[in-house]
């Protein structure tokens, strides 16, 4: 039976959960805001089914993607939409016009993020775009499992984690499973997210649109926005947010992506994509500004898939790939400071970030910083 006794060995994918034959694990919220599996012990039968689905108890290998090319969606206002070139949305139309469905990461009503499924191409549109909050993948590997079982195509997103989790799920593969995983740097609190936006909307207004990969600006140098029916609640460059510099310093990321299972090609999903930073080094005359992903083709599926889609693509490097995309092989570092973070959490919730700023020294500040715009290549003009 699942037991969490450190926390960098849990990423909250409900795996576990999903496939108890009893029922009797749940979810529950620890004091940073994250899911943790919690048994109960009186109905358990000691199975280790739970085990068997975990991606902490079972890591697959690494592996290299078969190929990598930059690519676009050629549909700009589509693009504009989506965070890195709208690739997302292309394979996800192709699976729709074959009567299939599409997993993925919306916000619920009340702005908090959850997985979620659509079989129509309009509906679309509410899971483009990088969500940086867990999202909580409530009982989608059971759904999906319905629709592979009944024969329809399955495209299924979402972070590496849960694309692996889901996989372990199923417990055996599916010609009509296509699966898509983003390069992921790791994913915020989603008591963080619901904390800030309390604090950047003290009066309570409607929100009524939130872009944290907003390109009006630049891709590369991308901003938040946060929109009521009364106007902007923010509108800036996402480097100068504290919401972006509690993520990118680790103080509001889950302790497992300091300690990701499925980095480096283990999460087995059919195609990876991730923002092209690299493309700069191999293509500049191809940066527009608007966004051109990385894709990564992982598997012949993948490949079929990728194949189907009109898109403007071109080879890429692997070694600039590896480079740019550190945390496609890495997790993320853990940073001295999250303790004593959380610690003020507890006392002034958003208002740690700044008693933090305040106590670091400055070259530590400064090197923070400097890893800000390391990780997000504002390093030119922040
Ligand atoms: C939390 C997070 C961290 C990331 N870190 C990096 C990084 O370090 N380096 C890098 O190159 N790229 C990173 N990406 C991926 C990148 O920003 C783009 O999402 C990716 O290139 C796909 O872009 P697109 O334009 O094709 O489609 P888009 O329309 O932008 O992508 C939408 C896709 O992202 C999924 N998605 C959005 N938010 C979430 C979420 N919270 N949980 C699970 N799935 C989600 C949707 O389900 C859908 O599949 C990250 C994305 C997220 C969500
Ligand atoms: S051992 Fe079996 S019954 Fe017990 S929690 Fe795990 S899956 Fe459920
Ligand atoms: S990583 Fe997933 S399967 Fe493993 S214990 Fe955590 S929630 Fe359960
Ligand atoms: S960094 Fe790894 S563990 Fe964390 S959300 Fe991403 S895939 Fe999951």
């Amino acid at each position: 039976m699942i037991i969490i006794t450190d926390k960098h060995f849990c990423c909250g994918c409900s795996a576990c959960v999903q496939s108890c034959p009893k029922h009797c694990i749940t979810l529950c919220n620890d004091h940073e805001g994250f899911q943790y599996p919690v048994v109960d012990i009186s109905v358990c039968i000691n199975c280790k089914l739970c085990e068997k689905v975990c991606p902490y108890f079972n890591k697959s290998e690494e592996r290299k993607p078969l190929e990598i090319e930059i690519a676009h969606n050629p549909d700009t206002r589509i693009r504009e939409d989506s965070s890195s070139g709208g690739l997302f949305s292309l394979l996800a139309e192709y699976i729709i016009k074959n009567n299939g469905v599409v997993f993925g990461a919306r916000y619920d009503k009340n702005w908090d993020v959850v997985h979620d499924y659509t079989d129509s191409i309009d509906n679309l549109s509410v899971f483009r775009g990088s969500k940086y909050v867990q999202s909580m993948i409530g009982d989608s590997y059971k759904v999906a499992k319905c629709f592979l079982e009944n024969g329809n195509l399955v495209l299924f997103t979402g972070t590496p984690c849960q694309v692996y989790s889901l996989k372990r799920f199923l417990r055996k593969s599916y010609d009509n499973l296509y699966t898509v995983d983003i390069v992921c740097h790791g994913v915020p609190s989603p008591k963080v997210w619901r904390d800030y936006l309390n604090y950047i909307n003290p009066g309570k207004e409607e929100i009524v649109a939130i872009n944290m990969r907003d390109k009006s600006r630049s891709w590369s140098r991308y901003s938040y926005k946060i929109k009521s029916s009364r106007g902007m609640l923010y509108d800036d460059y996402a480097a100068n947010s504290e919401y972006l510099h509690m993520y990118i310093n680790g103080f509001s990321v889950r302790p497992s992506c300091f300690n990701c299972p499925v980095k480096n090609g283990r999460s087995q999903s059919d195609i990876t994509l991730a923002d092209a930073w690299g493309i700069n080094r191999v293509y500049p005359s191809m940066n527009d500004e608007k966004g051109i992903s990385v894709v990564c083709i992982n598997s012949l599926a993948g490949k079929k898939l990728y194949n189907s889609i009109e898109k403007e693509s071109k080879p890429f490097p692997l070694n600039v790939f590896y480079a740019e995309n550190p945390s496609f092989h890495s997790s993320a570092s853990d940073t001295e400071l999250r303790d004593t973070f959380w610690e003020l959490y507890e006392k002034e919730g958003i208002g740690a970030y700044y008693t933090i700023k305040k106590m670091m020294k400055r070259p530590l500040y400064k090197r923070l910083l400097h890893k800000v715009f390391n990780v997000f290549k504002f390093d030119k003009n922040p």
